[in-house]
């Protein structure tokens, strides 16, 4: 391709998406293909000779469309939310177009230096504690792809703090014991798993009728533990759980992970963003205890998947854990202490420039815009939970202060199971199954960029609908 040719295909390939972003309601929302179709469709062998990108662009169309699942769509009330904006797509080209691999200051102090930045600005507009501050000398941030690298960049910072550093050559972590909830992200298991921890020493700690954690239960675990010569090294506290958005007692749990030296990890991946607003504030409750913490930009604020916000009290234990240091790597700006190398603060070396992405969104848009945004998906939630309470077919199972409602058919699981089946089946909304306590349960997720309240309305009427 000609950089003349860049430009045309480039243009075509903007106004192609932004046709996409304008035009999405137009689609089932979720894909009808069956397993195998999209492959079928395309040629087994890759080319030798070179091919129009205009071919290539007709086959996004022809062939790949019928797989998308529409998460743009604004009747997507799946999963959580994984919100695009254009500003951000525009960031993400513009890291392409870079295509520096920032891992460390010295390979392109930009790539370091804005993402320092970007994380003191969201520092700052979530009010989350200075003690997460690029600016303190113990703490800091770093974006990592996903709340589940974050969960394993902690419990591996965690890990080495509670064995002096001793895990990092010996490798053992038999007494080494976590605790969680049931309703806490399956990212800490399979964390535990990676870190040599293991299943079996995942404590369950008990939940209460609203889904969150019961802090003296976690007490009592932890006694126990210790009595039985074990070292209770990590907690997570959950704002926001993914089954029901529970918000666990971050203060409480925070007390007793003080008193044991535990590390406690808060994981607001989804609900941590709504900080942004201060009348939300609440989400924060009790992180000036917590050793690290993260959140999800690209769930509710418009910044394309991937990036998650990553903060640390502890930054020594997080480099303890991470940094390796081969003589190609060394630089005279790093071994000053005046530079960050990223590379040592998350699990791969090489990283992408993700903040342009942030930065553009949050100067297109302002923090304002988010903050619009999380209101307004706030209040349709409310909205539809007048209207769920309101039918008595229906009832709802969990505590619903944000963006989630949870909500079932009283005639029972078999009932609800068939309701979720047969909304999804129709393509006009989306919405995702969960179990709470032993019950189906259908989750209504309101966070698209898009979605307005006719949107909110179309999906009540089509629950009532299936409903019979
Ligand atoms: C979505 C979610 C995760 C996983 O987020 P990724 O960034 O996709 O890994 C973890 N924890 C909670 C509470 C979540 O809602």
């Amino acid at each position: 391709m000609t950089p003349e040719q860049f430009r045309s295909n480039g243009h075509a390939l903007i106004d192609w998406i932004a046709n996409y972003i304008e035009g999405v309601e137009r689609y089932p929302v979720n894909s009808r293909a069956q397993p195998g179709d999209i492959r079928a469709s395309l040629p087994e062998h890759p080319p030798m000779a070179a091919e129009p990108f205009a071919d290539v662009l007709a086959d996004l169309d022809r062939v790949v469309m019928p797989g998308i699942t529409h998460w743009q769509h604004p009747r997507f009330f799946a999963y959580f939310p994984a919100n695009n904006g254009y500003a951000s797509i525009l960031g993400e080209l513009a890291a392409a177009g870079l295509g520096v691999q920032g891992m460390s200051w010295v390979t392109s102090p930009a790539c370091t230096e804005l993402e320092t930045l970007m994380m003191d600005w969201m520092q700052e507009a979530l009010a989350l504690p200075d003690r997460f501050r690029s600016t303190d000398a113990r703490g800091g941030g770093v974006i990592q792809g996903s709340a589940s690298e974050a969960t394993l960049v902690s419990i591996l910072a965690a890990r080495w703090r509670a064995t002096n550093g001793a895990v990092n050559t010996t490798g053992d972590t038999s007494k080494l014991v976590a605790y969680a909830t049931a309703q806490a992200h399956s990212s800490i298991e399979k964390g535990l798993r990676l870190a040599g921890i293991g299943t079996a020493h995942l404590r369950i700690v008990a939940h209460d009728n609203s889904f969150a954690m019961v802090p003296a239960d976690f007490a009592s675990l932890v006694d126990a533990d210790r009595l039985a010569g074990l070292v209770p090294f990590w907690v997570c506290g959950t704002v926001g759980t993914t089954s029901s958005m529970a918000f666990d007692p971050i203060g409480a749990i925070g007390d007793t992970a003080r008193q044991n030296s535990i590390w406690l990890h808060v994981d607001a991946a989804m609900s941590g963003i709504a900080a942004l607003a201060p009348e939300y504030r609440w989400v924060n409750e009790g992180l000036e205890l917590a050793d690290s913490y993260c959140t999800n930009p690209h769930k509710w604020m418009g910044v394309n998947f991937d990036c998650d916000l990553f903060y640390t009290a502890d930054r020594a234990a997080l480099l303890g854990a991470l940094s390796i240091l081969p003589e190609y790597l060394r630089s005279a700006a790093a071994e000053s202490g005046a530079a960050i190398d990223y590379r040592d603060w998350q699990i791969p070396l090489g990283r992408r420039f993700r903040a342009l992405k942030l930065w553009f969104t949050i100067r297109d848009g302002g923090i304002g815009e988010a903050i619009e945004m999380i209101r307004a998906h706030v209040s349709l939630t409310q909205d539809l939970a007048t209207w769920v309470a309101a039918d008595d077919r229906f009832e709802i199972v969990a505590p619903h202060p944000l963006n989630l409602l949870c909500l079932r058919l009283v005639a029972g699981d078999a009932a609800t199971d068939a309701l979720i089946a047969a909304a999804n089946d129709t393509g006009v909304a989306l919405f995702t199954r969960t179990v709470l306590d032993g019950k189906v349960a259908c989750r209504v997720s309101v966070g698209g960029r898009a979605t307005g309240q006719l949107d909110v309305r179309a999906a009540w009427q089509l629950l009532q609908d299936v409903a019979g």
